[in-house]
């Protein structure tokens, strides 16, 4: 798909969004879910998504980009705060051919350890217990305004 087109209600971040799908949930409010991605390119990689209905971060509006932003911000803090990387990614795919795969506007937080390779985006699927722990870790450290 490419960046221009139809919003689909039945993607599977809207469903996780309505509760329809479960998800390993590290912070939720009015404005955003975030959870654990299930096939992690690094321990600790966390999805924040907007609940906007919004294909992509082009569509947004600037008052979700806004808040989405702010608490990609805090939630990257408490990763930091939570699993002690060297260093951080946060990444947004608008469109396929840039890569992303789940067509409602969502943003990565991956965390990076020195000489440790990225793993493959979209790669194994996590081990559900260790991505309870993890969620737990970081949904403790978070301070939100
Ligand atoms: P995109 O490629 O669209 O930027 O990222 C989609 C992400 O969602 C990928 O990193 C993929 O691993 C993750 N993902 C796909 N399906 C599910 C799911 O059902 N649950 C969770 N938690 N993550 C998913």
């Amino acid at each position: 798909m490419s960046i221009d087109g139809q919003y689909d209600p039945e993607n599977i971040f809207a469903k996780i969004l309505r509760g329809e799908m479960p998800c390993v949930k590290v912070y939720e409010d009015e404005q955003v879910l975030a959870f654990m991605d299930i096939f992690p390119q690094a321990p600790g990689h966390v999805l924040v998504v907007p609940r906007e209905p919004a294909r992509n971060l082009l569509e947004l509006t600037d008052g979700a980009l806004q808040g989405a932003m702010l608490r990609v911000k805090r939630i990257a803090q408490a990763v930091k705060k939570a699993l002690n990387p060297d260093g951080i990614v946060m990444t947004q795919f608008s469109g396929a051919p840039a890569g992303q795969t789940v067509f409602h506007v969502h943003f990565h937080i991956i965390p990076r350890k020195e000489g440790e390779a990225l793993g493959a985006h979209g790669g194994g699927q996590a081990d559900m217990a260790e991505l309870q722990v993890q969620a737990e870790k970081i949904a403790a450290a978070i301070e939100m305004p």
